[in-house]
């Protein structure tokens, strides 16, 4: 007689540690895990911070499927003003997780999953992932009872899986907080190599890419994501309500300034000296050309106390203007 076909559940991937030991878990009860990866404008797996580089690896490593998601408009959208608030950053840690997990319920109807795993932690990270929190998140992706992690699962109320036999309570884990011991063990026994080290959340818990994206949305009605991918680069000045200067720190940030520059973006830089590439973006940009040249030459290598010459581009008109490097006191105000 034919094997019966293996029972289905969606993960969550992170490509962290502790969503691959929760798929692991998962294969060794033998289900057939089907992942889910979210990206968002804040995190695209490559930032370097630890928690989703390397996710395609992690997901041939396990022998999953791996569908990844966009969210895109509709997250700038919810961080405007997300219903259960922010951390300690400008990270809306609950609402977040919410659509991603209403994401994996799409993907789980669409093969017809039985339910979802992630491999949250009771007690690892202070917004999202306490009991009440997990709850929450549960309700507001019309999840109830079909969220299941199994790191933690027997500290949580039983989900339906469990309630219903197809998973054993009693194989699951009740690891809490935020020591890593029973996960390093846990991945020495299931032969992952090389256990990535703990990730760090996504660029929004970052308290100055925070104070950034916060003054770019009280400033932008509907930031977009170019907006966004300026903010990961250079230092950030707001001139006035309408306005804010960009000045890059290196060249591989000079070439992203220049390849995220719009029509309507000043684009400034010294002619006759290494240095940034600086920015002007908003409506008043053309008031600002004159103090954005002389912030461009602070940071060039050009002589204090003499006049210098800096080019200027806006779309495909080009010109120069004359101007003295600043002086420290009398733009730093503005710095974000
Ligand atoms: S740290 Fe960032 S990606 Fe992770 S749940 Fe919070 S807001 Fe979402």
């Amino acid at each position: 007689m034919a094997d019966e076909p293996k029972k289905k559940v969606v993960a969550l991937l992170s490509g962290g540690l502790d969503s691959q030991l929760a798929v692991k878990m998962m294969q060794k009860e033998g289900f057939e895990v089907s992942a889910v990866a979210i990206k968002t404008p804040f995190c695209d797996f490559d930032c370097g911070r630890g928690c989703g580089f390397e996710i395609r690896e992690r997901a041939d490593d396990l022998n999953v499927n791996l569908k990844t998601v966009y969210l895109g408009d509709e997250y700038i959208e919810m961080l405007k003003h997300p219903k259960h608030g922010f951390g300690a950053g400008m990270n809306p840690c609950i609402d977040c997780r919410a659509m991603m997990f209403d994401a994996a319920k799409k993907h789980m109807e669409e093969i017809g999953a039985e339910f979802i795993i992630s491999g949250e932690v009771v007690g690892q990270r202070p917004m999202s992932q306490h009991r009440p929190a997990l709850k929450t998140i549960e309700k507001e992706s019309g999840l109830e009872g079909k969220i299941l992690r199994p790191l933690s699962a027997r500290l949580l109320p039983p989900t339906d899986a469990e309630k219903s036999g197809l998973i054993k309570r009693e194989n699951l884990g009740m690891i809490r907080g935020r020591t890593r011991r029973a996960q390093l063990d846990m991945a020495k026994e299931f032969g992952i190599e090389n256990p990535p080290n703990a990730g760090g959340g996504c660029l929004l818990t970052d308290p100055a890419f925070g104070l950034r994206a916060k003054d770019l949305f009280n400033h932008v009605e509907t930031p977009t994501t170019n907006d966004i991918d300026l903010l990961k680069i250079g230092r950030h000045f707001r001139l006035d309500k309408k306005t804010k200067l960009i000045v890059g720190r290196n060249h591989d940030e000079n070439n992203m300034i220049n390849a995220l520059a719009l029509p309507k973006d000043i684009v400034l830089e010294a002619k006759d000296h290494v240095g940034p590439t600086s920015l002007l973006r908003g409506d008043t940009c053309s008031e600002f050309k004159q103090l954005a040249a002389s912030v461009t030459l602070r940071y060039a290598d050009a002589s204090d106390c003499e006049i210098h010459t800096v080019k200027i581009r806006q779309n495909t008109l080009e010109s120069e203007i004359t101007a003295e490097s600043a002086k420290e006191e009398t733009y730093i105000k503005y710095r974000i």
